[in-house]
This record gives C-alpha cells, sequence and structure tokens, in this order.
C-alpha cells in the first residue's frame, strides 16, 4: 500500500468513526451536547425516562434532543471488524 492510498484510507475510517460516535456539538444549533451522553445512556439503560432525563439535564430545544433520541453507538460493534492501516 503506497502513501496516498494509505491517506485515503485514513481518511475514511476517520470519516466512518465520525458517524459512529456521539457527536460533541448538535448538528442544527452547535450546542455542546457530547458531555451528557454518558449520563443520558447511564439513567436510560436504568430504566429512567428518556424525556425526564433531557430535562433534567438541560437539553431543552428538540434539534439536541433528536441528537440523543435518535443516536445509535456502534463504534463498539465497529471494533471488532478493525483492519490495519
Ligand atoms: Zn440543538
Amino acid at each position: 500500500m503506497d502513501e496516498v492510498q494509505r491517506e485515503e484510507v485514513e481518511a475514511e475510517v476517520l470519516q466512518v468513526i465520525g458517524m459512529v460516535l456521539f457527536p460533541v456539538r448538535c448538528f442544527t444549533c452547535g450546542a455542546v451536547i457530547g458531555d451528557k451522553w454518558e449520563e443520558f445512556v447511564k439513567r436510560v439503560s436504568s430504566g429512567e425516562d428518556p424525556g425526564r432525563v433531557l430535562d433534567e439535564l438541560g437539553v431543552k430545544r428538540y434539534c439536541c434532543r433528536r441528537m440523543f433520541i435518535s443516536h445509535i453507538n456502534l463504534i463498539d460493534e465497529m471494533v471488532l471488524y478493525g483492519r490495519k492501516v
């Protein structure tokens, strides 16, 4: 694999990682939301209502709320299929 191919593969990998990780900022308004993801997942998986958790975390705008509700975390599945770059 030459240097150009290697850079293309690295760029592709970074793009894929960007889609499978929870974004740091809301795509629409730019508010920082990445710091609230872990607590959201922890509380919702322990049985709390997602809407109430978002209210308590201070996520009020619906553009930001959809980031949490619609995100599917794929990074844990992706790492199983890693290839040497
Ligand atoms: Zn937003």
